[in-house]
């Protein structure tokens, strides 16, 4: 009996021990949040954004995973919106539909900092505005664009958009473009491989120009969903560090997606940074049927893309939502643990000073612990506990990818 009330007693003041750590680890992970600037730089939107259909000021339920009331919430400060555009045929009409999705995202995002939500989210240019509308106590957007299909054959799109506020621009999505080969050629486009043998096999003549041309404008080059050869050639060709705005590691999976050693190691050379990002499927190797179910769902539901997706009716969503939580009971999906030891292997091989951390929300990222904007206090907390420091959680967080946007505005040639 006595035996027993000992080890009782041991037992439970060892779990309140680990209660006040935890508690601790808490209470330390809010300072260090209150104190840092936290830059997620990559969430998706429908061209309908910021309408009474999709409201950023309101707390909106699934598919939605950002707005205003959770970036609150869960202390995320920034936010770079993208405007992706789908890539079909690369002719005129292709080119011109590509275009007015973009300005449609454009648009967005302007109605919502310019007109609907000016008092609570602005819109920042550089790193001193992110800096400056945070001190004022609000929110801050960004914008990146996903996909160079945007600008098909017209470099001068690439100015306007920079006029409207663009500060990143993604060379490529799934499919090669006229800029570059991508990470995922898309057969159904009559993509050949990537890399050696591909269609440009790295950067084409005229993807040269149009780094050069972010360059001289001041925008950021992106590098996610690059090939590897495009990747390499974008460094190299690029005067200014450039970066990948959400990818992970290819040592720790194997996914085309992924940057391998050789490209981390050559974007740190070149000053620039990896978004570590929140998506699964990057994260850990996705099993075949899970991928089939996710699809399955997807097409039994008419979700073919993120305006569908955000468009279909409560009852659709309710069963998508329904539908995933079931075969991510079934295939678990990747946690923030996870995501942080992607971080700490890209930390170990290029340093602290080239990472940062990107959610890929409303784009198919989002994974147990942080599946919304409300949740991202947990990615700090975690990296507390994995012993990073303030300084360093603030460089994770947004210090370095605000290193990378001065360096890119310093070298503006306009
Ligand atoms: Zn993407």
């Amino acid at each position: 009996m006595k035996k027993l009330f000992l080890a009782g007693a041991a037992f439970l003041a060892l779990t309140s021990l680990a209660f006040a750590d935890d508690a601790a680890l808490e209470a330390k992970a809010r300072a260090i949040q209150s104190r840092i600037v936290t830059i997620d730089t990559h969430t998706d939107i429908p061209t309908f954004f910021a309408t009474d259909r999709y409201d950023p000021g309101k707390l909106n339920g699934p598919p939605a995973l950002v707005d205003i009331p959770r970036m609150k919430s869960g202390g995320l400060d920034a936010v770079f919106f993208i405007v992706y555009v789908d890539q079909t045929k690369r002719d005129a009409a292709g080119y011109a539909e590509a275009a007015s999705e973009a300005f449609a995202k454009f648009a967005a995002i302007h109605r919502m900092t310019d007109e609907q939500y000016a008092k609570d989210i602005g819109l920042a240019l550089t790193s001193a505005d992110i800096r400056r509308i945070h001190a004022e106590g609000k929110r801050v957007a960004l914008i990146g664009i996903e996909n160079g299909y945007a600008i098909g054959r017209h470099p001068e799109l690439l100015d306007i958009y920079y006029g409207l506020g663009a500060r990143y621009f993604g060379l490529v999505h799934n499919g090669h473009n006229d800029i570059a080969d991508s990470a995922q050629p898309q057969s159904d486009l009559g993509d050949k491989p990537n890399d050696k043998g591909g269609e440009h096999g790295g950067l084409s003549e005229y993807g040269r120009e149009i780094v050069a041309r972010c360059n001289d404008l001041g925008i950021m080059v992106d590098v996610s969903h690059s090939a590897k050869s495009t990747t390499l050639d974008a460094i190299a060709a690029s005067r200014v560090p450039i970066i990948a705005s959400h990818s992970a590691v290819y040592a720790l999976n194997p996914h085309p997606r992924n940057m391998s050693d050789e490209e981390m190691k050559a974007l740190a050379a070149k000053g620039g940074v990896i978004q570590i990002v929140a998506f699964d499927e990057y994260l850990q190797p996705m099993p075949k049927e899970k991928k089939a179910a996710r699809g399955r769902l997807a097409k039994s539901l008419g979700f073919t893309s993120l305006d569908a997706f955000f468009a279909a009716s409560p009852e659709a969503k309710e069963k998508f939502a329904q539908g995933v939580a079931e075969i991510d009971k079934k295939w678990p999906r990747a946690n923030v643990a996870l995501l942080a030891d992607h971080i700490d292997y890209a930390v170990k091989l290029i340093g602290i000073d080239h990472v940062g951390i990107a959610s890929d929300f409303q784009g198919g990222g989002g994974i147990a612990g942080w599946s919304n904007a409300g949740e991202t206090f947990n990615v700090t907390k975690e990296l507390v506990k994995r012993g990073y420091t303030e300084a360093e959680i603030g460089k994770l967080w947004g210090g370095n990818l605000m290193r990378v946007m001065d360096a890119v505005a310093a070298g503006r040639k306009p």
